[in-house]
Order: C-alpha cells, then structure tokens, then sequence
C-alpha cells in the first residue's frame, strides 16, 4: 500500500481545485463550518473513489453502469484503500434486526450454543443425554469375564400393524426369542394373548463377556445397533446373575420429555424451528398488560393498587387474597414488592389466587357483555411471556452455558453481558472447541462497552437506535471484525456521546488505527482534535465561500493558525458569549410519575418561554422523556394525533399556555428530489409570482403555475420536472442520471425563455442562498418577501445551499436548520398581521449541533433566542457546553445509561449546575463558565 491517500485538483461540489495527502496509518480530523466542505473531500471525494474502485473490482453487471457513473471531479487521486464509511443512519430498515444480529454477537452465540450447551430438563433439572452404542458398551465393559447378559429392545407394536403380524415379521428377520415380564418365550410357539404393552421385549443377542476378543465387541457393536434400531430408540441390557436391567436410549429424552439437540436453527428467531411458538416470533402479544392492570404502582394491595378488584362484586377477589395470601405484604407499595412476590401476585400463593386465575375466570365468563368489556380494558400489547421479547421458543431456556441461557445473554445490558463472560467458568473440552466464538464475542463486547453502549441490550430493535448509537455500534463491530489496509471514514462520532465518553471513543479510534487503518473522521469536537495525528481544517467559510484547505497539521500548530475560524474559536479569540443573566421563567410544565424505559419514576417541570437543555450521558433517559413523553402528551393535549406514549402518571401546569408543540429533528424533510430549502421556506411560491409578472410571461399568458416543476405546463415532461432520470439497479442502490431533455434544468424551452434580470427560473434554482439575497436585493415587494423568507437560512449559516439543491441530499444537521429556518421565516412575515401574535410553541430539538461548528453554533443560539423573542419556548435535547451554557434551566440525567440511569440528577440554572458534586455535566460546564 502507498504511503499516503494523494489527491490532487478536487472539484466536487464546492472544493476549489483542492489538493492534498493524507498519511494512511494515520487518525486524521477533518474540520471546518458546516458547507466548508468535509463531507465533499471525505465522503464524496476519497470515500466514492475507494467505493467505485471496489465495484470496478467485482461484479461485471454493475461494471457496465460505471461508464455512467460520475467519477468524483478530480484531476488525480492514488493510494486509495478500500473504503468502509460508517455514517449516522439507521442501519438497517429490516425490523429484525437487533444489537446482537447487527454485531455478530448473535451469530457467534447461536454457534457456541450449538456446540456446548447443556440440555437440563426442566422437571428434575438433570442433564439431558443421549446414548450412543459406545455409552452400552462402556457399560458392559465394567462386567467381570464370562458374565452373562441379553441384550434387549422394548417390543414395540406399531399402531398400523397386529401383534400376530409383528410377530410373523420378527422370525422372519430371524429372531427366536421374546421376554414378557420374568419370563421367555420362544417367538416360533408364542401366543399373542400373552403380550403386554410396556412390559414385553425382544431378546436381540446373549452374550457372555469376553474382554479381550474382536469379533466379540464387534458382534456385540451391532446388537446394541440392532436394539436401538428395533426398540425405537431405546435398548436394556439385563444381566443374567442378578436379573439387573439397564436402560439406554438414544433419543434425547428425560423425565417423558423428548427434547430438541441444540443446532444453529434452534437457536434463530429468524427461522420458523426457532421462533417462539407463543407470538410467533413478534416479541409481543395481545395480552393483559400489566400498566392497565395496576395504574399506580405506589398503592398497596390494601390500597387497591389492582384497578380490577374494585367495586363491589370484584372486591371478593382482593379480599380472598388478603385473607389467603399469609406470606404476602399486602400494605407494601406494588413498587416495592420484590420479583418474588410481584410474582406471588399473579400465580396465587397459599389459598390466594392471583391476577393469572382472575382473567382466567373473566375468560370463562366471556360470554357475558359485561365482562368481555372488563377484559378488554386491561388487554394490550405486552412482552410475551414465553420468550420475554427475544423471540425465541420457550425450549431453548432448557439450554445453558455455565447456568446462562441465550434468552438470559440477549437481555442483560452488554457492560455485565462483559463481566458476565470474562467470569465464565467452562470445562476444558468446552474452552477447546470454543475459543476462536470466545474471542469474538468477547471482543465485541467490550469494544461496544467502549463507545459507551454498555446500557443497550443485544435484543433491542435497530430500529429503535438513534443516528449516533448506530453509528458507534457499526464502530465497534468493525473493530471486532479486524478487518485491516482500509480507510475508515466516520461522521461525526461523537454525536449523541457525553464529554465525559469522549476519551473513550479516541481510544476507540486509535485502536481501529493501531490494528492497521487509516481513520479519517468528520469532528467538531476539540477533545477528538487535539487526540488526532493529524487535523486538516477546511474553509475559509462555508459553500463558495470554503473548499480550500485553511490548515493540515497537529493541534498545536493548528492554534497558532492564522485565518482559520476553527483556530481562533480554538484560542478563544472568538468566543460563543454566555448570556448576563437568565430569563427569569415562571410558567412550567410539570410531568409526575415516568416510568418509560428506564426511568425511575421521576417528575420534572419544563420552563416555558426560555431554553431549556435537557443533558446526560447517552442512555441516560433524554429521549425518552422527550420524544416518549413530553410531545406525545403535549400532543394529546392539544387535541392531535399522538404518537403512542411512553408511560408517566400526569401532566399538569401551564400546558395550555401553547398552542403548538413542534419536533424539530433530523430526519430529511423531503425525501423526493422536489423539496428544496426554497421550497421548504415558501420562497419559490413568490419566486413563481415574480416570474409570472415579466412582460413575456404575460404577453404568452404563463400563470404562475407554469413556473412550477411538479405540475405539468412549464416543466419537462421526460423528468416530470425532476431534472433526473432514476435507474432503478437490481441488487444495488438506485441511479439517478440527468435528464438528457433538459439536461437537468427541469424546465422546457419556453418557460426558460422568460427572465428576470438577465436570469430564468432554473438559474434562480441553481443560485446559493447568499447570491440569490444579493439577486433580489431590489427593493420592491415581491423581493422584500422573498428575501424575508430565505434570510433566516443564511442567519443559520445555510447561505451556501443552492436554492434548488435537492433535499435529499442535505445531510440531518442541515435538515434540522433548514426546519428551523422555515419557522423563523414564518415569524419574519410582513403578511401577518401586526395584531395577532404569534401561535406559542414549543420547539423540540434533538442534538441541534450535530454537524455544526463553533461558528455555526453561535449563529444557532441567535437563532433560538429569535425564536423566544417571539414567544416561543424551546427545549434541547444537547451534550455541546456552548449550547448548554446558554441555557436558561438545566434537566440533568443521569447518573449513568440504562438500568443505571433513569434518574434526575439536577434541575436548575447553569450557575447551580456548576456547583452540583454528582453531575457529570456540572464538571464539564464548568471548565466553560470559568
Ligand atoms: P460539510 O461537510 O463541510 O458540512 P459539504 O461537503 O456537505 O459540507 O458541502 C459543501 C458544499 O457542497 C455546500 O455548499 C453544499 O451545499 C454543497 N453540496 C453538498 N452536497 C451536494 C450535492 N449532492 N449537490 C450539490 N451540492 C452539494
Ligand atoms: P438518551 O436519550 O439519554 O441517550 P434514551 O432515552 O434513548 O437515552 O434511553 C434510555 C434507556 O432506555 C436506555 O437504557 C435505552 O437502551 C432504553 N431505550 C430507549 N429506547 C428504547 C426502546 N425503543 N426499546 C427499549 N429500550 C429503549
Ligand atoms: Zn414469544
Ligand atoms: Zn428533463
């Protein structure tokens, strides 16, 4: 391999002839504001070069697209490795797939199940064991020489076939003796009255014991075989001396259970032979869910925590508990019963009965009216019980490695999964045949443990991962996959991740270079800065204002860098101010009783009118309390369609102070190819008005409508007005080529003839914000519109974006702004009335910094206060310090992620926070605020 990645004259998007090399075997920061260019030189340039080369290699179906294919705009471009990009997405859009598949901790734990579980029976809680002929004749080798013995099989009669007919079979096959109870009969001269089920054998051979003869063991070999064969699956061997009988069986059977020999698809929830039986294989089903049953897990029994077991009829039910159940604290809170008697509540203990037998009692009454309703009150979608969500068949719990099931691997939080497999205790012979599983698995989990995942368990749903929790996983699992001579290329890993993990994912990062790699990652974060080799910083600013290279060198050079923003943000030369003081916020939301996920049944109050910065590290509960509760209930509130809410006992306070709760996340805002930043911010409505008023749009009649690309008049008909032509490809992603009609300009002949100031409505598309602002500077009212509405894309360092540039393509941070500016848009409207106020809201952000730099972040936090001036309220869901700085109110989690999280640590101003001991945050916040 070359020594570096050497690339010169890059033009891709915005990039300006740029040249540069980066040293493989290096961890190299890309910097820079947000449009300066990173993911053009990253992702689109170095990433799609190693990518194309890759598919040029392989397959010859996608080869002749690739004469198709756009190579990235680059004069010359060596030493590229192959590529692997670990993004934010969502891995995967197939619902099966879990932290345990996706890792290939799953695939690996299948395997060591396969091959050294033990199989318990669940009766007496002994090991399960099939015989082989080798287990008979181990046996019999015990024997003195010269012992005598038979060798037996049950006599077994088929249900197809008659006694006399199985015995007509049985002397032809040559046997000439048969055993019922104590005595033998000779088979020629039996009589079939004789026989009785259960108690009658066939004497397969009698031998007596010879140990050291060959053509004895051999005989003997093929007897037990025969036995086996004719006594389906069981054979005895008697002794002569003492009438002793021995059972064997090569079926895997105990205690008149037969059970399943472990094998890989045993042990898959993807495969019907191992799907739990009970939800098919869904993790959950249509049952009685607990939450209904008991609303409020703070009462007692006495209290009459069971909402069921009130009124007068159904009192009987708490009361014969009471009486009967002697062993149970009936006074104590649900809450704090522990597993057992939680338990003892459902199965009945002593005289009581449980929840269990009372729906089974509503069951049987069904068919009457009135308690089909009562049932159906308390039926919901809940875990099922046989598999507890993991999907697989009750039968596999009969499996254990050291006292473990799969199911029991697949639930525990990875941080003890670690610890748990650190300490497993295994006999020689399973060490030997499961060591390379071991490593594998052994690794994995302890790089997933690094990213600061420990709280995810390998049974959660990727799809219910966040952008930044994927992205670490798929940094972990190509860690444990050691693949080695590629260039890893991240985005950002540090999103979704506390100050406090950050040294941790550098680790991380550096061992991923350590094993042989070059790592080339898209950061903000000065703490991951100062850790790289190396730190290329792009700029000067954003769009056509960046795509030159500012500075490449350690972090200590990069300090004393002059002209680079990123430096003297570094230096504090610039600084993101911290507010004099606070609003003061008197009207709040207050939220009692959560208990979603792994929240400890906490309340909290939300400030309206002010920012508040909802902090923790990841998996703390943020999200949860967020977009599991608050909007959901805000929602329901207001009287829309909510999303399903996560579970808390109420809301109260000055919720019906707004009048809109808006979720400002990262998700795209569009995914066809028609959205654009001037569609989203109602800009093109005005811009097709404007056009529709030129003098040759009105001599040939053009309404505004044929200035638009989603209806037909104006547009070309052979894109729709996409100004692209997709491909769909089997077995690879779509490709989308221009439009040869057009040539990607959307628009027929006639409506580009039309324009204003020298340009037609395709240039205006083709315009970054910042041109299209300077273009329609003129004061007129059309202009002064449209400028109102496009602005507040450039005051949140948007101005680079084309006005047309396809939504889809924006990356999330984009996304987010771009959803941002359009309410900041809709404030800046002289149209409205001057009277009426704004509609309150409440605006909801996930993580807004992502993809941002220091730069970006204090045109954010001008933005938001822009918001508030209006009277809007703002909550953020935020690790950056700048951002939580500006906070007026603070709702530390913490203190860890998962069962260990949960919990509110602090609620207050950043001032309090500072001097809070137990607050992560506090000590971070607190190197800002000095
Ligand atoms: P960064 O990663 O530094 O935020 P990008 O490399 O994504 O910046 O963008 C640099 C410039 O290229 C911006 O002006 C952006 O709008 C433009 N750009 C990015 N992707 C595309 C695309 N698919 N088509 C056209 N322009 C793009
Ligand atoms: P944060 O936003 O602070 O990173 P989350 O609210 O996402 O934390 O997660 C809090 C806890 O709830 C974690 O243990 C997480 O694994 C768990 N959790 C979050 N979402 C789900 C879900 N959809 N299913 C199961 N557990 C979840
Ligand atoms: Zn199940
Ligand atoms: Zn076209």
């Amino acid at each position: 391999m070359e020594k570096e990645i050497d690339i010169k004259g890059a033009r891709v998007h915005n990039l300006k002839n740029l040249s540069v090399k980066i040293p493989h075997n290096q961890f190299v920061v890309i910097t820079g504001l947000s449009g300066s260019g990173k993911s053009s030189l990253a992702f689109d340039t170095i990433f799609a070069e190693g990518q194309r080369r890759y598919v040029e290699s392989l397959s010859s179906y996608a080869r002749q697209f690739l004469g198709r294919f756009d190579k990235p705009d680059v004069d010359y471009i060596k030493g590229i490795a192959p590529a692997v990009a670990i993004e934010q997405k969502v891995i995967t859009s197939n619902p099966r797939s879990t932290v345990g598949t996706v890792t290939e901790i799953y695939d690996y734990l299948k395997v060591l199940f396969a091959r050294i579980g033990i199989t318990y029976s669940p009766i007496s809680g002994e090991v399960v064991k099939k015989h082989t002929v080798s287990d008979v004749i181990d046996f019999i080798k015990s024997f003195g020489e010269g012992d005598k013995y038979m060798i037996l099989a049950p006599w077994v009669v088929p249900e197809d076939r008659t006694i006399e007919k199985t015995v007509e079979i049985l002397i032809g096959q040559g046997y000439t003796k048969v055993k019922v109870g104590e005595e033998s009969f000779d088979i020629q001269d039996f009589d079939t009255k004789k026989y009785r089920s259960g108690e009658s054998f066939i004497i397969v051979d009698r031998l007596s014991h010879k140990k050291k003869d060959e053509d004895y063991y051999s005989r003997l070999g093929d007897s037990v075989q025969t036995a086996f064969y004719e006594g389906f699956g069981e054979a005895m061997v008697e002794t002569m001396s003492d009438a002793k009988l021995t059972s064997f069986n090569n079926r895997f059977e105990l205690d008149g259970m037969t059970f399943e020999e472990p094998n890989l698809n045993f042990f898959s929830f993807n495969n019907p032979f191992g799907a739990c039986k009970t939800c098919e294989g869904y993790g959950s089903i249509i049952g009685i869910d607990p939450n209904l049953v008991i609303p409020n897990t703070e009462l007692s029994i006495y209290e009459d925590a069971i909402a069921p077991w009130k009124g007068e009829k159904m009192q009987e039910w708490k009361e014969q508990f009471i009486y009967g159940a002697q062993d149970f604290p009936i006074h104590r809170p649900i809450e704090e019963l522990t597993e057992k008697e939680y338990e003892m509540l459902w199965d009945g203990t002593g005289d009581a009965r449980g929840l269990h037998d009372f729906f089974a009692y509503l069951q049987s009454k069904a068919y009457k009216i009135q308690y089909r309703i009562m049932l159906s009150r308390y039926r919901g979608k809940t875990l099922c019980p046989d598999c507890k969500g993991t999907r697989l068949r009750k039968e596999t719990t009969y499996v254990k490695i050291d006292g473990h099931t799969l199911q029991d691997f697949l639930l525990m939080p990875i941080d003890e999964l670690k610890e748990v497999f650190a300490n497993l205790s295994l006999t020689e012979n399973q060490v030997e045949v499961s060591k390379r599983l071991l490593l594998e698995i052994n690794s994995r989990l302890m790089y997933l443990n690094e990213v600061g995942l420990g709280y995810l368990t390998l049974n959660r749903r990727s799809s219910t991962l966040s952008g930044g929790e994927s992205q670490r996983i798929n940094l972990a699992t190509s860690l444990g996959s050691s693949l080695v001579g590629s260039m890893y290329i991240l985005d950002e890993p540090s999103i979704g991740l506390h100050p406090k993990d950050t040294e941790r994912l550098v680790g991380v990062l550096n061992k991923l270079k350590e094993i042989g790699n070059t790592v080339i990652v898209v950061e903000h974060e000065e703490d991951v800065m100062k850790a790289a080799d190396q730190i290329i910083d792009i700029g000067p600013k954003a769009g056509l204002y960046g795509g030159e290279i500012v500075f490449q060198g350690g972090h200590k050079d990069l300090l004393k860098a002059k002209d680079s923003l990123t430096a003297q943000y570094l230096t504090n030369q610039i600084e993101i101010p911290t507010p004099e003081k606070r609003r003061k916020l008197n009207q709040k939301i207050r939220l009692n009783g959560l208990t979603e996920n792994n929240l400890k049944n906490i309340d909290l109050s939300i400030p309206l009118n002010g920012l508040v910065a909802i902090s923790g590290v990841s998996g703390s509960g943020k999200s949860t309390i967020v977009k599991k509760i608050l909007y959901p209930a805000l929602m329901k509130k207001l009287g829309k369609s909510s999303p399903e809410q996560g579970k808390y006992k109420s809301i109260e306070g000055d919720y019906d102070r707004i009048s809109e709760v808006e979720m400002v996340d990262q998700n795209p805002i569009g995914r066809s190819s028609r959205s654009n930043p001037a569609t989203y911010v109602k800009a093109f409505d005005i811009i097709r008005d404007l056009f529709a008023n030129q003098h040759l749009a009105k001599v040939r009649g053009y309404k505004a409508g044929h200035f638009s690309y989603n209806v037909p008049g104006g547009r070309c008909e052979t894109c729709k007005g996409e100004g692209e032509i997709t491909i769909s490809m089997q077995f690879m992603a779509d490709v989308k080529l221009k439009c040869e009609e057009c040539n990607g300009k959307r628009y027929g002949v006639e409506a580009l003839e039309v324009e204003y100031k020298g340009k037609n409505i395709n240039d205006v598309l083709e315009m970054s914000i910042e041109e299209a602002l300077e273009f329609f500077s003129e004061e007129n009212n059309l202009n002064k519109k449209i400028r109102e509405r496009i602005q507040p894309l450039a005051d949140l360092g948007l101005g680079y974006l084309k006005m047309g540039q396809s939504s889809s393509t924006l990356s999330g941070g984009e996304a987010q702004r771009v959803k941002l500016a359009s309410f900041l848009a809709i404030g800046n409207q002289t149209t409205r009335s001057k009277t009426k106020s704004v509609d309150p809201t409440l605006f909801i952000f996930d993580e807004p910094t992502t993809g941002l730099h220091f730069h970006d972040i204090a045109k954010l936090i001008i933005a938001f206060n822009a918001l508030i001036k209006l009277g809007h309220s703002i909550v953020v869901i935020e690790h950056n310090m700048d951002v939580i700085k500006n906070a007026d109110w603070i709702i530390d989690l913490g203190p860890e992620g998962g069962k260990k999280g949960g919990e509110v640590i602090f609620e207050g101003t950043p001032e309090d926070l500072i001097k809070s001991k137990s607050s992560f945050t506090g000590k971070f916040l607190k190197e800002k605020l000095g």
